[in-house]
């Protein structure tokens, strides 16, 4: 039998700010977090995921959040390819 052909999930990036993250090892306060990677105190998170309640998962899980700098070598070190929305 044939499985259903489910649509592409596309990857994005999302910004996860200090205030949905409580509770988490990286939240400093209310303005501020650390970068998963370098540990350096931001003002929120950049994660590549299929959607925003994902990516704030990743990020309590402490699988993935890190700083704009980082994420910047991230995808310049992996050879992301960006793409410009169609109309
Ligand atoms: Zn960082």
């Amino acid at each position: 039998m044939l499985k259903k052909k489910t649509k592409e999930e596309k990857l994005k990036i999302f910004t996860v700010y200090p205030n949905e993250i409580k509770n988490t090892w990286n939240y400093i306060s209310e303005d501020e977090v650390k970068c998963g990677n370098c540990n350096w105190y931001t003002s929120r998170l950049f994660v590549i995921a299929r959607s925003r309640e994902e990516a704030i998962k990743f990020v309590q899980d402490g699988k993935d959040g890190v700083c704009g700098e980082c994420m910047s070598d991230r995808l310049s070190y992996i050879g992301f390819e960006l793409k410009a929305p169609e109309d």
